[in-house]
């Protein structure tokens, strides 16, 4: 295809058999470990009502917020499969990133609210009752979070998902957020009422870390930003390609896939035929050399 000097070539939609399984085998971790976290969230919220703990009203929420980003990635899959309309002629994978903005106001919020909570109880000097059943719902927070955690990190493992790798750490941190809610409630139980709001503030920094990374995530996405290494890759990839001089390297992000701009330099005269099959090894090798890619658009420039 070749429009305004724009040649758009190799798009390759078709996943290898294993990659397919592998993707399959990770959306089913991630959503297993969102039904676990989602009921460790929710019994842990309905504690936290019943014994007025703030701490463990902060860990709650910290893992309802964790369930809501894990909604948000299958969110975006389903929204992304919609197909391009002439308003839309990129399709619809920015509404993951949309929902992720939303998601990050969701988790700042809660963040203000856990923190102002452990204030008002400490100002106040609240109670904390039924102290036995609130610490089996911050073991049950721990329990759960690592249970999550091993799950991803054996899944991880087999299928090489540093993405999965990566969340199964989260989890396995998320774990220390539940056991501080749990030491406040053993320091309240020793007869020190301000256990519980001072480990509700310590939980409370764990939902700020959650609104921190998730919002990074999503302004990075926004602003198109790219591993350096992907790009010099890309641009190494393309050089390699005979009747290609010198490559700038440029790309786009449409939710999660990743559009790879190479403007590659090729002789005077060069026929918009060879330019255009010089494109077509430019971006199976970019395919190849990045895997993320999901379309290469080649433009030839004169040298
Ligand atoms: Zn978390």
């Amino acid at each position: 295809m070749v429009s305004d000097g724009i040649a758009t070539v190799g798009s390759r939609f078709a996943q290898t058999h294993d990659e397919s399984v592998d993707r399959r085998d990770a959306n089913r971790a991630v959503a297993v470990s969102a039904v676990g976290l989602l009921i460790t969230g929710g019994v842990e919220l309905a504690l936290a009502i019943i014994t007025g703990s703030v701490a463990l009203l902060g860990d709650a929420l910290h893992n309802l917020s964790d369930v809501s980003t894990s909604a948000v990635v299958f969110l975006g899959f389903w929204v992304s499969k919609r197909p391009p309309s002439k308003t839309y002629p990129y399709g619809f994978e920015r509404a993951e990133d949309l929902a992720g903005l939303g998601v990050a106001l969701v988790v700042w919020l809660s963040a203000v609210f856990a923190g102002y909570e452990s204030y008002r109880k400490l100002v106040g000097g609240e109670g904390t009752s039924h102290l036995g059943i609130g610490m089996a719902g911050a073991a049950l927070g721990i329990i759960g979070n690592q249970v999550v955690a091993r799950y991803k990190a054996v899944v991880g493992k087999r299928i090489q998902s540093v993405t999965l790798q990566a969340d199964a750490k989260h989890s396995w941190l998320d774990a220390l957020s539940s056991l501080g809610a749990l030491i406040g409630l053993i320091v309240v139980a020793s007869g020190r009422t301000w256990g519980d709001p001072i480990a509700g503030f310590a939980v409370t920094l764990f939902i700020l870390h959650v609104g921190w990374e998730v919002t990074r995530e999503v302004v990075h996405h926004l602003m198109d930003g790219l591993d350096a290494g992907d790009i010099d890759a890309a641009r190494d990839a393309a050089c390699a390609v005979s009747g290609v001089e010198a490559a700038t390297v440029r790309g786009r992000w449409m939710g999660r896939s990743l559009l790879i701009e190479v403007e590659g330099q090729v002789a005077a005269r060069t026929t918009i035929e060879s330019a255009t099959s010089i494109g077509a090894e430019v971006a199976e090798r970019v395919h190849d050399a990045v895997p993320a890619v999901r379309d290469v658009r080649f433009i030839p420039a004169e040298r």
